[in-house]
C-alpha cells in the first residue's frame, strides 16, 4: 500500500502529524509524505507516494479517516 497527499486541499490543521509523525510532516501549513531518505517529498501530489511501512498501515488510515481535506490517498 502506498499513500500520497494532494496538498492543493490540505487544511494545514496537521492532523495526519499528529496521529501519525513518522509518515506525515508539516511545511509552511502543508502536509507532505515522508520518503525513504526520511525526508518530506516537498514535489507533494501523487508523484510524491510513499510505501507504508506495516507498522505504520493503522495509523495511515486513520489519518485518511480524520483528514478534513480528504487529501490523504491509500493506494495498492
Ligand atoms: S490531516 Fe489532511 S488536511 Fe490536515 S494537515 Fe494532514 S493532509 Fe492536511
Amino acid at each position: 500500500m502506498n499513500v500520497w497527499i494532494d496538498q492543493d486541499l490540505c487544511t494545514g490543521d496537521g492532523l495526519c502529524e499528529e496521529i501519525c509523525p513518522p509518515v506525515f510532516h508539516l511545511v509552511d501549513s502543508l502536509s507532505y509524505v515522508i520518503g525513504p531518505n526520511g525526508q518530506p517529498m516537498m514535489a507533494g501530489g501523487p508523484n510524491s507516494c510513499a510505501e507504508i511501512a506495516p507498522a505504520m498501515l493503522d495509523a495511515v488510515l486513520d489519518a485518511a479517516e480524520e483528514c478534513p481535506g480528504e487529501c490523504i490517498f491509500i493506494e495498492s
